[in-house]
């Protein structure tokens, strides 16, 4: 019961989307950060000055303000319109002026803010290229320079200038660090999202080698007898007709002899896409081999399926294939029977094969059915 109220407030503070989740994760982190350097800076500013003036005030409200406005725009969405809906190097500019404007206040304690100003640049480890990341570590360092140059001016007993010397080579050295250390990882990530690119497109290719006939880019052998197998699965569990056919080109040896052999692929390919158009959107055309294709007709009965058959066999007659300014015409004969329940697919298949060498026997162009 606790756990589910807590579930659910922490959807309400973080969304339900999970690339907003982690963008409010992450800015959620940086206001606990920024609410602990409130608690420091105020104890700091108590053990320096023994009061707590306007100044301390009006940097509080305008830190936590400041943190719940960017946290606002992403929560909202509003900060989706930009490059990075982080808001990363907003967030980071922004904590560094905070943290040099605490830096100003904090007197004799104001080491602490080294540490803080390493944790807020690091926060741009995991979001910042590497020219943002060298960007707003000189910006910091300027900032800060600046602050402690007027403040070795303006309170020298507190701000001794030899000390903000020292204060100031420290950062210089440490920045540039951080902003090198972030570059780089910057560049590990880059290299693995494009890794996994590489390999998303690796896997689509080598799934269409498996499943897809290079030359007509129809489904192949092996992925039409799984279809078939899916098919008679599901006639099975949901008891429906469907229908197999087997189609054969004739006399293509003929097209192969008489304009070589690129002109056969070129009727092979357009017989592919010819046959695909013709045939309804759910029945599977596929290459089952050479110059021989499988129908597969799912959840249809014999009248609709040779009706279909019947639709593509004059389509491909009408075909005029122009191969190398020639016009080959083309015909299928093809055999058509509809699975039938006390059967495996392997004697569908042969009663089809049946049924197609009976139309090559009678005639070609022509369908023979049982
Ligand atoms: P039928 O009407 O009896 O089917 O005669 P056919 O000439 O079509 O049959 P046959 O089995 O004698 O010849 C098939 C030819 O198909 C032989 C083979 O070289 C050719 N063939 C098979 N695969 C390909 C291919 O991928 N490209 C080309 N161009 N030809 C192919
Ligand atoms: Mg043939
Ligand atoms: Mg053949």
């Amino acid at each position: 019961m606790a756990t589910r109220h807590l579930q659910r407030l922490g959807d309400l503070w973080l969304g339900s989307t999970p690339a907003q989740r982690l963008r409010l994760r992450q800015t959620s982190l940086a206001m606990a950060l920024m609410g602990i350097s409130v608690v420091m800076l105020h104890y700091a500013v108590r053990v320096g000055r023994g009061e707590q003036g306007l100044l301390l005030w009006g940097w509080t409200a305008v830190s936590l303000g400041g943190m719940a406005l960017v946290y606002a725009a992403i929560r909202s969405g509003w900060s989706l319109r930009f490059a990075d809906p982080s808001l990363t190097s907003v967030q980071i500019a922004f904590a560094i002026t905070a943290a040099a404007a605490g830096y100003a206040q904090a007197g004799p304690l104001r080491g602490a803010v080294f540490p803080v100003l390493t944790l807020i640049l690091m926060f741009g480890m995991f979001q910042l290229r590497a020219r943002n990341a060298y960007a707003l570590s000189l910006f910091a360092l300027t900032l800060f320079a600046v602050v402690m140059g007027v403040m070795a001016v303006r309170q020298p007993a507190t701000y001794p200038p030899e000390v903000e010397i020292g204060h100031f080579l420290m950062l210089a050295c440490m920045l540039p660090a951080v902003a090198t250390l972030t570059a780089r990882l910057s560049r590990i990530r880059r290299r693995l999202s494009e890794q996994r690119e590489e390999l998303g497109r690796a896997l689509a290719q080598l799934q269409a080698i498996a499943t897809r006939d290079e030359l007509t880019g129809l489904p192949n052998r092996r992925q039409m007898q799984a279809l078939m197998d899916q098919e008679l699965l599901r006639s099975l569990r949901h008891p429906h007709d469907f229908c197999i056919a087997l189609v054969d080109l004739d006399h293509f040896k003929r097209i192969n002899d008489e304009h070589g052999h690129a002109a056969g692929d070129t009727v092979l390919r357009t017989f592919a896409q010819a046959g695909q158009a013709a045939m309804r959107a759910t029945d599977v055309l596929a290459r089952w081999g050479g110059e021989e294709f499988v129908v597969l007709l799912p959840d249809t009965g014999m009248p609709p399926a040779l009706g279909g058959m019947e639709r593509l066999r004059q389509h491909v007659a009408a075909l005029r294939i122009d191969v190398g300014g020639a016009q080959v015409a083309l015909t299928v004969s093809i055999g058509l029977t509809g699975h039938r329940r006390s059967d495996t697919l392997a004697q569908t298949l042969e009663r089809a094969d049946r049924l197609l060498y009976q139309a090559k026997a009678e005639g070609r162009d022509r369908i023979c059915v049982d």
